[in-house]
């Protein structure tokens, strides 16, 4: 996400790119000039040149004054070198004696009235000296020489100026890029101006890949100039951060003072919430150039964060100073607003922006995508094919343009204040499920924080992560993601996309919500710490299985001095030492919030987020209402200590004085010694299980449980233990260890298969009920879970639970045979295009819609009889004998009114038909086995007519595995027997939003 924040903005190395006033291609005339140009080199070689190259070195160090200096000399001794002339500007400019380079210019072009390179300069220094005509003047001498002496410039650094005047223009910067610099880079490999220009380009793109190749290539060209490493840190500022920060320090050993650096400095500290120090590199800008205007535009984002209004727009006035129409200006602060979550201020300043140059696309493109976050979605898109159109390399456009297209293909959930996107296929699954917590969510938590929320919430769920990526970021990519909130519009992953570990769906979209709640509480004027600490704190206080807890690894840091003042918690989240220490930030600040609340009880939170609405800085607020930061940090670290000392308290936690290779004797006299010591127990369990010693296994796994209960760790006691009772054929005893675990774990998603198959044998069918409930928080795809609740919730006469699965089983597994055609025809013809309106109806409702699927298809009589056969038939359910089930746990309420419920009440629910697609049996067998094997089944029906539903390999793959009931003992065991990392099991580290799972080593 990170953009080129003040390219262009300076003079060296390059020009203002993407400012283009119209859409155009390369004219032929431009071509033509590439034709003349077969014999690319430099201009004629430089007298004294290593005279000039010690200027440069002055310019490229930063000491400009030394290097305005020497280079007036040299002019005045009527040297008749060009280059003096550009570099005397560009240092001038850089210390913002923007008359001086006006006059230098003047003079310059004087002696050299045919020099592009001097007009692309003069361009720019026209602009900031208030000359805007004069400056289009410059790119109108450009447009006639290139086209009346096209003979003329055929040399390197003309034909990279006339590439960068193309692209002011507003050519394809694909041609740009293939005319003009790389034939040059062809001709003359060494040349490092035009790697520095094809960066510049890339990243205006997007392109980060070219960009870092390109910067790459001029700083190995020209090692002691800081513009190819500064390029090199931008490039890699969004997917290697320490590869940017080894640049970017690279640049500053070069020039400590080099302002693009340090705006990226300051960038990064605004980013962290760190302002002071951000306000401290600003000024260190400013004693080099105090006119800087990018300097000051950021001086105006820290105002309007620290709520100045006056100071932001003094800030805002003294960026506009010199070229009062500059639209970079309010584009750069509107994008850090919005970076901040300011999206409405953040679009304000982008339309100012544009009201300056209605041309201008990065205004454009951010403005598409702050009216996409704010959920104004219809001018959003319009934006960004807008973008697309005139600039078909925009790669965050392209994405966008692209994925407007599968969104028109998702389904719309709509009710109660929410607008529920997903794909159809998942909608027809969980998506009522989905709408009803959201719709609990929003009752329980804007009761709590004193909320309403004026306008629809806009939630769409992607089975695609690169979809998501593309919706949330504008780019694909952004592995580990599970939702983002961005104050009225959430946009999440669904489990599909999530591999074969899904996180707790329910957790996840409780969690975003809650952020919907508290940015709309505080106007999304809120520090990240505390909206991500009480999002944590209330999914714990939803569940307690959802959420964070004490972990061993957390009560280390705690108690290791490894807490992050408050004061600077937001940081933590930016630049995470490890995954485990990005975790640690989410679970320290709900940590705060707990403490908060504790302490000074919720009123308390509910004024901090008052005040903060107001756009009152947090320090300021916290000292309001919990005393001085130093207090609060101190006070915090005492609480943290007190939870971190309470986990396990009876445990003995040093390390054991053992080695790997210890006998299992000499461990278990250790353990004898040592009875409370927590890895001393684990290392003695572990050997009797690796030696068969399950009985003797027992025993330190039972006092491992003893002393800490909440270890969730990947080899818990819990696990173990379980592993121990099924190979001893206890089964009471496995169940009893299992459901402790499943009751503390969220994601355990193997734990509840068990569960289910453990209950099954017992036949205790509300505990298969809940086993499967909770495997569906987990993955509702899952159809096998789908089929046992509902068979339980049938043994429980239990219609309420039995039929969301059932009729979740028969849109993933449609209705089939060729008696099905008539219910495919009432199917067609019931088609809608209007959204599907959530209603609540009873038993009446959704028999009337099962009878008319089922008169359709000729089930009626038949297949409700068919289907009272054993549920362990190895035989998969047949979509008949689900219409069957359906019927049987219907009608019993419903049946004497169900065949005179009108269709009009019905329509709204009757979605059991509407989008299921119809396939022999024979032939959805064989699309099984082919999915089983890796492939995607997409074909068409083979009685023609309605195309089949293409099913994801992952829904199938699971499905196929759990074939004819929950999952046997040989797939199990080893599942929960051995270790999986911890983070799947236990740490629950991809629960929350921004928790990336590549960190974490997975991808
Ligand atoms: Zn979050």
């Amino acid at each position: 996400m990170q953009d080129c924040h003040a390219a262009g903005d300076r003079l060296s190395p390059g020009v203002l790119l993407g400012h283009g006033s119209r859409s155009m291609t390369l004219a032929p005339a431009a071509l033509a000039l590439m034709a003349v140009g077969a014999c690319v080199g430099f201009a004629p070689a430089a007298a004294r040149a290593d005279d000039l190259q010690d200027a440069q070195s002055l310019y490229h160090s930063g000491k400009y004054a030394d290097c305005i200096r020497v280079a007036a000399e040299r002019i005045e001794e009527r040297s008749w070198q060009e280059s003096w002339r550009h570099l005397k500007i560009r240092a001038e400019f850089e210390t913002g004696r923007y008359a001086d380079a006006v006059a230098t210019l003047e003079a310059a072009l004087e002696r050299f009235p045919s020099s592009i390179t001097l007009h692309l300069l003069g361009r720019k220094v026209f602009l900031f000296g208030g000359r805007t005509e004069q400056a289009e003047k410059m790119l109108a001498e450009i447009d006639t020489m290139a086209d009346q002496s096209r003979w003329r410039y055929t040399n390197s650094p003309d034909r990279i100026a006339l590439g960068r005047f193309f692209l002011l223009r507003g050519a394809d910067a694909k041609e740009v890029l293939e005319v003009f610099y790389d034939r040059v880079a062809k001709a003359l490999p060494d040349y490092a101006e035009t790697y520095l220009a094809t960066g510049e380009l890339a990243l205006q793109k997007h392109d980060y890949a070219l960009a870092a190749e390109a910067f790459a290539r001029a700083a190995k060209l020209t090692p002691d100039d800081p513009a190819g490493h500064l390029g090199l840190a931008r490039a890699y500022a969004s997917s290697q951060p320490q590869q940017a920060d080894q640049a970017l320090a690279r640049a500053f050993e070069l020039n400590p003072n080099h302002a693009d650096g340090l705006l990226m400095s300051a960038d990064k500290l605004i980013d962290a919430e760190h302002y002071q120090e951000a306000a401290e590199v600003l000024n260190k800008v400013f004693a080099v150039n105090a006119e800087d205007p990018m300097a000051h535009a950021y001086q105006a984002v820290l105002a309007h964060l620290q709520g100045d209004p006056a100071a932001e727009e003094t800030s805002r006035r003294a960026a506009l100073k010199h070229w009062s129409t500059n639209p970079a200006v309010d584009h750069l602060i509107g994008r850090k607003l919005s970076q901040d979550y300011r999206f409405s201020e953040g679009a304000a300043y982008q339309r100012r922006a544009l009201k300056f140059d209605p041309k201008y696309l990065p205004a454009k493109m951010q403005l598409s995508q702050d009216l996409l976050r704010l959920g104004e979605e219809a001018q959003g898109w319009r934006l960004a094919d807008e973008v697309y159109e005139q600039d078909g390399y925009n790669v965050v456009a392209h994405n966008l343009v692209t994925l407007q297209q599968t969104l028109a293909e998702f389904k719309t959930l709509e009710a109660d204040g929410f607008v529920l996107r997903m794909d159809a296929r998942e909608a027809d699954v969980y998506g009522l499920s989905a709408l009803e917590l959201l719709r609990r969510a929003k009752r329980e938590l804007c009761a709590k924080y004193e909320v309403e929320l004026p306008r629809p919430v806009v939630v769409e769920i992607f089975p695609q992560r690169k979809d998501f990526a593309v919706r949330t970021f504008g780019m694909p990519g952004a592995m580990g993601f599970l939702g983002v909130c961005f104050g009225n519009v959430i946009t999440a992953n669904s489990p599909a996309s999530q591999g074969e570990n899904p996180s707790n769906w329910r957790a996840v979209l409780w969690h975003e919500f809650c952020h919907v709640v508290t940015l709309q509480k505080t106007n999304n004027k809120m520090p990240r710490w505390l909206s991500e600490g009480i999002s944590v704190y209330e999914e714990k206080q939803k569940d307690p299985s959802w959420g964070q807890s004490m972990t061993a690894g957390y009560r280390r840091m705690v108690l290791g001095g490894e807490l992050t003042p408050v004061s600077r918690l937001s940081g933590a989240f930016l630049r995470p030492a490890s995954p485990l220490h990005l975790q640690f930030a989410y679970f320290e600040s709900a940590m705060v919030v707990e403490y908060l609340v504790e302490t000074h009880g919720f009123q308390t939170v509910r004024d901090i987020l008052n005040d903060l609405s107001t756009g009152t800085a947090i320090d300021t607020v916290l000292e309001r209402h919990v005393g001085p930061l130093e207090l609060l940090d101190a006070q915090f670290d005492q609480f943290a200590r007190k939870r971190a000392e309470q986990l396990a308290p009876d445990a003995d936690w040093q390390p054991p004085d053992l080695q790997p290779e210890e006998g299992l004797t000499a461990i278990a006299d250790w353990t004898k010694q040592h009875p409370t010591n927590l890895a001393g127990l684990q290392l003695l369990a572990g050997r009797l299980l690796q030696e068969k010693k399950w009985q003797e296994a027992k025993k330190p796994l039972k006092k491992l449980l003893e002393l800490h209960p909440e270890d969730l760790g990947a080899d818990n006691a819990y696990l173990r233990l379980a592993a121990v009772h099924r190979e001893l054929g206890e089964t009471k005893a496995e169940r009893s260890v299992l459901e402790k675990l499943a009751q503390r774990d969220s994601d355990a998603l193997d734990v509840y298969l068990r569960l289910i198959e453990l209950c099954k044998e017992s036949k205790d069918w509300e505990a298969v009920a809940v086993a499967a409930e909770r495997v569906l928080a987990v993955d509702p795809l899952l159809r096998a879970a789908h089929r046992e609740l509902a068979r339980a919730a049938e043994a429980l006469h239990d219609p309420g639970r039995a039929i969301p699965s059932y009729r979740a089983l028969l849109r993933m597994d449609p209705v089939n045979s060729t008696a099905c055609v008539p219910a495919r025809r009432a199917a067609r013809m019931s088609k809608r295009k209007s959204p599907i309106m959530m209603h609540s109806c009873g038993s009446a409702c959704q028999a009337s819609q099962i009878l008319q699927i089922a008169a359709g298809s000729g089930f009626t009589g038949a297949s409700s009889r068919q289907t009272t056969g054993s549920s362990s038939s190895p035989r998969r359910d047949s979509s008949a004998s689900v219409v069957g089930r359906l019927l049987r746990v219907t009608i019993p309420r419903a049946q004497p009114r169900a065949a005179s419920v009108s269709r009009k009440a019905c329509t709204p629910g009757n979605v059991v038909a509407r989008r299921a697609p119809i396939r022999s049996c024979s032939s959805k067998i064989a699309q099984q086995r082919r999915a089983s094997s890796g492939r995607i089944a997409a074909s068409a029906s083979s009685s023609g007519g309605e195309p089949s539903m293409p099913i994801s390999p992952r829904i199938w793959s699971k499905s196929s595995a759990l074939s004819t009931s929950v999952p046997s003992r040989s797939k199990i065991t080893p599942r929960i027997a051995i270790g999986r990392p911890a983070w799947l099991v236990g740490q629950r580290a991809c629960r929350l939003c921004f928790v990336r799972l590549f960190q974490i080593g997975i991808a």
